[in-house]
């Protein structure tokens, strides 16, 4: 197995580390350089590419890790958080409850329900509450240079895997909403390129048209199969339309007495 992490500036203090695994691009991560630390958001894909990563953002930043944020439970965001054991590892409370019910080793130590603020030397990097991907999910937003890191409430160019059994649609919809309206230009997603608002905009059209699609379908009761998939990625990793689909209707199933059809 061929595992690469590309480290590329997006800031003068910003950077995102793609992972490259057989040569396919995988998750992403980033890292924030304030005075004297790095704070690393997402360890990276795996256990191999973790190491990578970090000697690259400590090269490129000549200075040492002392925090990292892990932004949700999911496997290519929490494998190579060995590699940062000895780092403070930072995440919402509901990541920390779910890392240990999972039995996933390094649960967070450092945690918070809505926000936390690391600053230091008059730079500081924003830790938020975002939900919607998965109950645990949390972003983090560098204001200073503009810098955004969505974590997986954030697919660029790539059909969004929202499926988790935590996910919440229109929590994702509501985060995204407010992403725009922050003063922003960078975004690192958790998948795909580095991107800007546009692609925020892209995701969110993909969002709402799927639930507008769901609800049509749950009105006539038809079943997940019934709903119209919404046409805006090209591409799409085996089944996670479908499962994305079936999630999607269970989820506004059990709101049904809710909406006004
Ligand atoms: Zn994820």
């Amino acid at each position: 197995m061929s595992v690469e992490c590309h480290i590329k500036e997006t800031t003068d203090r910003t950077v995102i580390g793609k992972t490259v695994i057989n040569g396919e691009r995988d998750s992403n991560a980033g890292a924030v350089a304030l005075d004297t630390f790095i704070v690393a958001v997402d360890p990276s894909s795996t256990a191999d590419s973790a190491p990578i990563f970090r000697r690259g953002i400590e090269e490129h930043f000549k200075l040492p890790t002392k925090y990292l944020h892990v932004t949700h439970y999911h496997g290519d965001h929490t494998k190579g958080i060995g590699a940062f054991r000895d780092t403070v590892v930072v995440g919402t409370s509901q990541l920390h409850q779910q890392m240990t019910r999972g039995g996933v080793p390094y649960p967070p130590e450092l945690t918070f329900t809505d926000k936390l603020i690391i600053e230091e030397g008059g730079h500081r990097v924003e830790l938020h509450y975002g939900g919607g991907h998965t109950a645990c999910s949390s972003i983090a937003y560098y204001p200073e240079e503009r810098v955004i890191f969505l974590g997986d409430l954030l697919f660029a160019d790539e059909f969004p895997w929202a499926g988790d059994p935590s996910c919440d649609p229109d929590q994702w919809i509501a985060f995204l909403e407010e992403t725009l309206r922050l003063d922003i230009i960078h975004v690192v997603p958790g998948h795909g390129p580095l991107c800007g608002k546009e692609e925020v905009r892209r995701q969110l059209r993909f969002l709402k048209e799927l639930r507008l699609n769901t609800l049509k379908a749950l009105e006539m009761d038809a079943g997940a199969a019934a709903i119209e998939m919404p046409t805006i990625y090209e591409e799409v990793p085996e089944s996670r339309d479908t499962r994305t689909a079936r999630h999607f209707y269970d989820f506004y199933s059990n709101k049904k007495d809710m909406i006004m059809f």
